[in-house]
């Protein structure tokens, strides 16, 4: 298990921790989020809902593994307006979750998911109503599986927020 979470910090996470699995907090009420579409996401990326199916057989998923290994990326802003600074630690983060899965450490029966909106390309395929792009490296967000990141985090060293002109991200691998 640590050599996971070095593995993680090594390729680029800011921290990472294993927690059980019992201390992933899970609700169904992060589906009407999504489906609020305040990101513009929803029905827009294949790796978002309503794509990804019903929210709770994917919360039944997370809960069949016992333990997350749940990393996190910081990134600087120039200020909290700057929305192009997020998009890149987005797909920073993306890049970094795809460097994890394709570490070689993780064992077969893993459920990785990431920061919402799969971010791998710069506009996902579905919003032009063609198939995805990287099937294979296409990862769910934490959230459309029905995870509450902030109260995951709580109780752990990786902190929600991390300073002002910051923005973090997060990703779990469910083992
Ligand atoms: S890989 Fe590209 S096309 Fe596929 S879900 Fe991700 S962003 Fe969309």
């Amino acid at each position: 298990m640590q050599a996971l979470i070095d593995a993680a910090v090594r390729l680029g996470a800011a921290k990472a921790v294993i927690i059980p699995a019992e201390q992933v907090v899970l609700s169904a009420e992060f589906r009407k989020i999504c489906e609020s579409n305040s990101c513009g996401r929803y029905g827009r990326c294949w790796m978002c809902p309503p794509e990804i199916g019903d929210i709770e057989p994917l919360m039944e998923q997370v809960r069949g593994y016992r333990y997350g290994l749940l990393y996190q990326t910081i990134s600087e802003l120039e200020d909290s307006f700057d929305i192009e600074g997020m998009f890149e630690a987005g797909a920073a983060h993306a890049q970094l979750s795809q460097r994890i899965e394709k570490s070689g450490l993780l064992p077969q029966d893993h459920l990785h998911l990431t920061c919402g909106g799969c971010r791998l390309c710069e506009r996902c395929a579905k919003a032009d109503g063609e198939p995805c792009r990287y099937p294979q490296d296409a990862l769910p967000s934490m959230e459309g599986y029905g995870i509450d990141v902030y109260n995951t985090t709580k109780g752990t060293p990786l902190k929600y927020i991390n300073g002002s002109n910051t923005v973090t991200y997060f990703g779990i691998v469910m083992l």
